[in-house]
């Protein structure tokens, strides 16, 4: 038997108007925290990250990109560079520290 294919993903209407939103707050030029963007679109925090996964693939195609400014130890001054994740750390692998300042995104003209 072949394996079934992926679920396809419909986006449904909704996460399309949350989507515009956050992008639209993204593109005010400063960079801005999860946590700010769940209060300007209304959206738990834990969701934001899902949407600006999302976000970030299809702004390659419309040559933007996604900025994050990555996650920072206030305690040691770790910067959490490899990070892939676009989600707060807990706390610092260095020092052990919860004193992480949380990650911001923006969006800015792909230069590259
Ligand atoms: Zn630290």
């Amino acid at each position: 038997m072949k394996p079934r294919p992926k679920k396809p993903a419909v986006p449904s209407p909704k996460d399309d108007t949350v989507r515009h939103e956050i992008l639209a707050f993204l593109s005010t030029g400063e960079p801005v925290s999860a946590l700010q963007i769940s209060g300007e679109v209304r959206i738990p925090e834990r969701e934001v990250c899902g949407h600006l996964e999302h976000i970030r693939r299809t702004l390659r195609a419309t040559g933007r990109r996604l900025v994050v400014v990555p996650a920072k130890c206030d305690g040691c001054g770790f910067v959490f560079h490899k990070r892939d994740r676009l989600t707060r750390p807990g706390k610092c692998p260095i020092c052990g520290t919860g004193h992480v300042r949380e990650p911001l995104f923006s969006v800015d003209e792909d230069v590259a």
